[in-house]
């Protein structure tokens, strides 16, 4: 029996995750779930899958999650240090999904087990990329992209000829405003950001994909994993979210890897890699889509990408920067603080005003990160509706 962790327990990546453990219990031994606040939820899943211990970040929780999992046999503990405490427990497979930059030492803890760390956090390793790659190198760790596009791209390279890749292609769906106006842009509500066509997924990665910067984070997060440059790395809309990502090799060919929209489908290739597990997720039937579109992204209507980009190319700690800035301003306007564009605006703004520092250690990257995080604060104001 493997025994795996779940970071994030309680969220969307979570949920599949835990959905996944269930349909194929007596494969895996279930050392930790951790979520930030839902007590009722991860009781539940503890319940459920008997881990030995379910964590919260949230210190007044304590009581409710202990007299929730009264008699479960599953150990109880809340607050930050328990959450990095759980994650440093030795587990062979440690999924990463707690989202944001929270993520990060978390993350950072179940690498140094040098066991395998299925990565959905992109967060964590858009802002402190070197830091956490150094670690994985140092620990022996193995690390599994869970993104879907990401994992696309890694089972594409399946044969490993990471020498003859031409470029990557990572798709895009576009979001809910792929075909609005700038002027139409400006004025959409927070509930007409949260509607994604095609996924279904936490409030803060759907806000991301609607402004195009979840694709921004997620170029960066590819340029770390692959060890690509920038310009290698390619972005196709494609409003179907059939195709999830392609490599491009050197003799012409172009290798896709396509799926129904489920996540569960790429955690499930991340939970028993080299070998596929058997899952329920519902089959693609391409005769029922007929046509797949593919159309270049419009960096006018959607600057993300090219402020992530921007930030690639500068290194330092300019990836954390955008990223630290980008959760403010998502914070924002989920709050109905400022509007859509002023996300993007805000970004850009904290980018110049910050440049890009270097940031060899996880000290500085927090550093860089709690700066950004007050300067896109200071600017709310000055953009609010
Ligand atoms: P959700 O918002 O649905 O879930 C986030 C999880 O993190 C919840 O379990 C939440 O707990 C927990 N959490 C939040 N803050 C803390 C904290 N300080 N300490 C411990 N746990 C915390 O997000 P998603 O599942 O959508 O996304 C998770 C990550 O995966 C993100 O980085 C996202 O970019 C990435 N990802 C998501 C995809 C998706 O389809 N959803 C696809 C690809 C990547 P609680 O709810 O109990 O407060």
């Amino acid at each position: 029996m493997r025994t795996v962790t779940v970071l994030g327990s309680t969220g969307s990546i979570g949920c599949s995750t835990v959905d996944l453990l269930e349909q194929a219990r007596d494969q895996f031994r279930v050392r930790a779930l951790v979520g930030g606040k839902n007590a009722a939820k991860l009781a539940e899943q503890a319940r459920s899958l008997k881990a030995e211990l379910a964590v919260l970040a949230d210190e007044g929780a304590f009581e409710e999650l202990k007299t929730l999992l009264a008699g479960s046999g599953t150990k109880v503990a809340c607050g930050r240090q328990a959450v990095i405490d759980a994650a440093a427990l030795p587990a062979d497979w440690t999924m990463a999904a707690i989202t944001g930059a929270a993520g990060l030492e978390p993350t950072l803890a179940a690498v140094k087990n040098g066991k395998s760390i299925a990565l959905a956090n992109k967060e964590a390793l858009v802002c402190a990329g070197d830091v956490m790659l150094r670690a994985v190198k140092e620990a022996g760790a193995t690390l599994l992209p869970v993104d879907s596009e990401h994992n696309a791209v890694f089972q594409a390279m399946a044969d490993r000829q990471i020498d003859q890749v031409e470029k990557i292609i990572l798709t895009a769906s576009g979001g809910p405003f792929r075909t609005s106006t700038l002027e139409e842009m400006r004025v959409v509500t927070r509930a007409q950001a949260l509607k994604h066509p095609t996924w279904s997924m936490g409030a803060k990665i759907s806000i991301d994909s609607a402004s195009m910067f979840n694709k921004g984070l997620e170029v960066i997060e590819a340029a770390r994993i692959f060890n690509l440059p920038e310009d290698k790395i390619d972005v196709l809309v494609h409003p179907q979210s059939v195709v999830h990502g392609m490599v491009q090799y050197t003799d012409g060919s172009l290798i896709a890897q396509m799926g129904s929209a489920d996540m569960r489908i790429p955690i499930a290739h991340t939970l028993t890699w080299p070998k596929r597990m058997a899952t329920t997720s519902p089959r693609l039937d391409l005769a029922a889509f007929g046509k797949l579109e593919f159309y270049a992204p419009d960096e006018v209507r959607f600057p993300a990408l090219r402020l992530a980009r921007e930030a690639l190319r500068k290194g330092g700690a300019a990836s954390a920067i955008l990223s630290a800035a980008n959760e403010i301003a998502v914070d924002a306007f989920l709050h109905e603080q400022i509007g859509f564009l002023d996300i993007s605006r805000i970004v850009e703004e904290v980018m110049v005003a910050l440049g890009a520092p270097s940031a060899d250690t996880l000290d500085a990257v927090l550093h860089w990160d709690a700066e950004a995080r007050r300067a896109a604060q200071r600017l709310i104001p000055a953009h609010a509706a």
